[in-house]
């Protein structure tokens, strides 16, 4: 099984792990991440990797 995790906000697969405009981190999916997260880099958040293209 993978660790697969689940968007913190809407409960679907998750995409990134970052800080949300509340404060608190979180994962989230795309969607919940335009609209609660602050955005990717240091300190903010992170794309999480996903098995299969993506590799960085
Ligand atoms: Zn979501």
């Amino acid at each position: 099984m993978q660790n697969e995790k689940k968007c913190n906000f809407c409960g679907k697969e998750a995409e990134y792990d970052g800080k949300t405009k509340f404060g608190p981190w979180a994962y989230m999916c795309k969607i919940c991440f335009m609209k609660n997260g602050i955005g990717l880099g240091l300190g903010r958040g992170q794309k999480l990797k996903k098995e299969g293209k993506e590799n960085d």
